[in-house]
């Protein structure tokens, strides 16, 4: 299934990610693609604020992960895989894989650098496009039916 979103500003980026939290679950993983300011961390940033995660959540860029835990509900894994870029595969171990399909949601931006960890089927992948200043289209897509409801849903 695939569906396709524009967002117009910031903020609706941030509410697309708080709508799409509604649906996510123990375990869901989300590859985010799109070049440098696409909108990545601002998409995850409105997934923590639909999760109920208090702390703001900025780019891990110099961390790789950060761990949200968030009582009483999902934690968030938010995964920022650039800096692996030219590591070699045998050093990126780094644990992640525990993040992956964990007992969280895991949100991963580049994940074309750690696609050795990533199951692809069986995540939603969104692609970020920046078409204007402003304007972001978000192709949401995933091979997996637990995505289903999700894509078919979300507007
Ligand atoms: P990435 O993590 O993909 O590098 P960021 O979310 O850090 O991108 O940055 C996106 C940048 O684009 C921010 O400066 C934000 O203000 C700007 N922007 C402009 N329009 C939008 C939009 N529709 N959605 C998201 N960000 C937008
Ligand atoms: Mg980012």
């Amino acid at each position: 299934m695939e569906k396709i979103i524009y967002t117009n500003s910031k903020n609706e980026t941030i509410e697309l990610g708080k709508k799409i939290s509604n649906y996510l679950f123990k375990g869901a993983t989300i590859l985010l693609y799109g070049d440098l300011g696409a909108g990545k961390t601002t998409f995850t940033k409105g997934i923590g604020i639909g999760l109920g995660i208090e702390d703001d959540i900025n780019s891990p860029t110099f961390n790789i992960a950060k761990c949200y835990f968030n009582k009483g509900n999902l934690n968030l894994y938010h995964i920022d895989a650039y800096r692996l870029e030219d590591v070699p595969k045998e050093n990126k171990d780094i644990g992640l894989e525990e993040l992956i399909e964990g007992d969280g949601v895991c949100i991963i931006e580049w994940p074309i650098f750690i696609k050795e960890m990533i199951n692809e089927d069986d995540s939603l992948i969104i692609t970020i496009n920046i078409t204007s200043d402003n304007r972001r289209k978000f192709d949401i897509k995933s091979n997996s039916s637990k995505y289903d409801k999700l894509i078919e849903e979300i507007k």
